[in-house]
């Protein structure tokens, strides 16, 4: 495996990841049923995604 870790973050109640592909935070669900996945861990101290998309390393509206 050869896939870069993205943290989830609960704040709020949600599950959501920064998806770097779509410049915008996922529901876990999505990534469950994307074809990039290769692990998802929501037991983990620090629940995470990973997959194959390249790290966040800007966020758009943050940029702007
Ligand atoms: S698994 Fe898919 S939807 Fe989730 S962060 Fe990676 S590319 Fe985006």
């Amino acid at each position: 495996m050869s896939g870069v870790v993205h943290i989830v973050d609960r704040f709020g109640g949600g599950e959501r990841v920064g998806c770097p592909l779509q410049q915008r935070d996922v529901g876990v669900d999505e990534c469950q049923a994307c074809p990039r996945l290769q692990k998802l861990d929501l037991g983990a101290d620090v629940p995470y995604v990973v997959c194959d998309a390249p790290a966040l390393l800007w966020w758009p509206e943050l940029a702007a």
